[in-house]
């Protein structure tokens, strides 16, 4: 059966199923028929008997109709006549009285026969005297009109009648009742039949399955195919051989991709590292440049060119820190940190590209803020973010906000706000995934689509969210909570 196939296992389960309650309905069918048969020959049998009794009854009357004759005219042959008809009489109840088989009816039977003897001795004996001619005309006449003797005999066969009819009425109910018992006794195997096959069906074909099921959901990317159901049709077997090949295949190309990521990852910290050394040579240049060269005609230039080294530098530091903390080489180290002093320099680096765009640039630091739990070589490359994206985001003349306060819960919130484009509600999950720009911004400003990703995950090593509250065309507030530092260090 092991090796059986579904369809194979199926088939000869249902074939079992078939045989067993054919069987059964035959057995139930040849019983109930015999049942019938022989109530139906017994009821004929009971018919034909009772179909002889009103020629019986009519002889008893006939007796008496004879003897009344005899009374009134004394002729013989009514004396004749009257012996030939209890002969024939006593003939016909003795071949009846074979028959019954029942001995309540046997008894009656045995009883009527009593009663005809007493009735026919009576009249013997009133015809003898009416023979000698010691009765008078008028007990003659009397006797010969009454019935009272005949009509008590005629009345009990009668009464044997109507207990055959009552017996087959009973025959009859007796045996319907037995033909629904077997009917309810089929109707209770074949659903006790279904509710076994049905859980035969269930083991054989569901819980392998269920359990296939169960296997592929547990299953991760990575993960060994264990070995297979060995109890399961084959058709499962086949499925888990092509799942287990499946598998095998996802695996390889998933240590593929995770090979070419790794590679990219290099690619990108390598190449980031080249721009930013590039980079720095070329803003020290500038620098020497500007020492030497005072023109104000080319202030303008040289603040145009600061603010673009920056935001490139930005942007390479940003791919540089986002490939190491991929690969797991960026190590968080918090510390007690002090968040007027970062946050006051960070705005002060970068405002440049704000006083451009003539945009306000506020810093709003709550009076009372405690030291927060931060890496804080980590933590400025995050407001680093959120600010330069206030700004590239923000139109002209518009209004950006740096600040921090203490919450009640006793964390320390930092948020960047403007009034700048916004961000529609379906790309507010999208932006913090990476690589993902709105509509609206790729018309606005250059970008990679790094910055939000990478700050999401500096935070996320810090245990907070990086969490926004924007309206479209109206402006965005990006915020993150940190846990507050006691005097010694640690969160408090
Ligand atoms: P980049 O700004 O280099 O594209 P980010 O990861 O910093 O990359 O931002 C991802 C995207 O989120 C941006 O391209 C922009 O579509 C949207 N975004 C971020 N900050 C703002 C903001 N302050 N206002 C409007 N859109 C923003």
């Amino acid at each position: 059966m092991k090796s059986w196939s579904l369809r194979a296992r199926l088939m000869a389960l249902l074939a079992t199923a078939l045989c067993a309650f054919t069987t059964l309905s035959t057995v139930a069918y040849l019983t109930s028929s015999r049942e019938e048969d022989r109530l139906e020959s017994g009821f004929a049998e009971e018919l034909s008997f009772l179909a002889e009794l009103p020629a019986q009854r009519a002889l008893a009357h006939h007796i008496d109709v004879d003897a009344a004759d005899y009374l009134l005219t004394h002729k013989p042959v009514w004396l004749a006549r009257r012996r030939e008809a209890i002969a024939e009489f006593r003939d016909n109840h003795a071949r009846l009285g074979a028959r019954l088989t029942h001995e309540a009816e046997a008894k009656e039977w045995r009883e009527i026969e009593a009663d005809f003897d007493a009735y026919v001795s009576a009249q013997d004996a009133a015809l003898e005297r009416s023979r000698r001619g010691t009765m008078t005309r008028a007990e003659a006449v009397s006797r010969a009109l009454s019935k009272e003797a005949v009509d008590s005999l005629i009345e009990r066969m009668t009464r044997i009648g109507r207990l055959g009819f009552e017996r087959m009425d009973a025959q009859r109910r007796a045996t319907r009742s037995a033909a629904i018992a077997t009917f309810g006794f089929i109707l209770l195997i074949g659903i006790l039949g279904a509710v076994a096959l049905s859980a035969a069906v269930a083991r054989m074909l569901v819980n392998p399955v269920l359990r296939l099921r169960a296997k592929a959901s547990a299953w991760k990317l990575g993960d060994d195919w264990t070995p297979d159901d060995g109890d399961a049709p084959r058709e499962v077997r086949e499925l888990m051989t092509t799942m287990r090949l499946l598998t095998i295949k996802l695996n390889e190309q998933f240590e593929r991709e995770r090979e070419t990521s790794a590679l990219k990852s290099q690619l990108v910290s390598g190449v980031s590292h080249e721009f930013n050394n590039a980079l720095t040579v070329i803003h020290t240049a500038h620098v020497l440049l500007m020492e030497n060269d005072h023109s104000a005609a080319d202030a303008p230039w040289h603040e145009m060119l600061e603010a673009n080294i920056r935001a490139l530098s930005a942007m390479a530091t940003n791919l540089l820190n986002l490939g190491r903390l991929e690969s797991g080489k960026f190590n968080l180290e918090t510390q007690r940190t002090d968040l007027a002093p970062l946050l006051t320099n960070a705005l002060e680096r970068l405002a440049v590209i704000g006083r451009r765009k003539k945009q306000e640039v506020t810093l709003e630091l709550a009076p009372d803020l405690p030291a927060v739990m931060a890496d804080p070589d980590a933590l400025p490359l995050v407001v680093a973010n959120l600010l330069t994206n206030a700004f590239k985001y923000t139109p002209e003349n518009g209004k950006v906000t740096l600040g921090a306060a203490k919450r009640p819960d006793g964390r320390v919130e930092v948020f960047v706000s403007d009034n700048g484009i916004g961000i529609p509600p379906e790309d507010r999950q999208k932006i913090f995934s990476g690589y993902y720009r709105t509509e609206r911004s790729k018309k606005t400003a250059k970008g990679f689509g790094v910055g939000l990703a990478l700050s999401r995950m500096i935070l996320e090593a810090h245990g907070a969210t990086l969490e926004l509250d924007s309206e479209t065309g109206r402006g965005s507030r990006f915020f993150f909570s940190l846990p507050a530092a006691s005097a010694a260090g640690v969160a408090a």
